[in-house]
């Protein structure tokens, strides 16, 4: 099956602590089902020192989201919407948006 969400799309986060808000999609892992959108799901990592010249520090890092807790943002409608697959005339399969209609690809 073809994927609903793919690498650069915007998506916006229907579950969790970050719900409501929205990313660009920076990968996708394809045998977890999980994306990594940017700025969505950060979390914490403590980097340990390990030498004198580096001290530890805390960095934010973003931890991949399943895509099934995104919904992808519709760039005519902008909003989240579910995406259906129709085949043009060209035998192309195209995702398009089933709020507004409109092909997305
Ligand atoms: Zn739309």
């Amino acid at each position: 099956m073809a994927a609903k969400v793919r690498r650069n799309d915007t998506v916006e986060v229907m579950t969790g602590k970050d719900r409501g808000r929205r990313g660009d999609v920076r990968s996708v892992i394809s045998d977890s089902d999980r994306l990594l959108v940017t700025g969505i799901n950060m979390v914490k990592k403590h980097r340990r020192q390990r030498n004198a010249n580096e001290p530890s520090q805390i960095i934010e890092m973003e931890s991949p989201i399943h895509r099934s807790n995104v919904q992808l943002v519709c760039g005519s409608c902008d909003k989240a919407v579910r995406v259906g697959f129709r085949v043009l005339d060209d035998g192309r399969k195209v995702r398009f948006c089933k709020s507004c209609d409109e092909a997305i690809d």
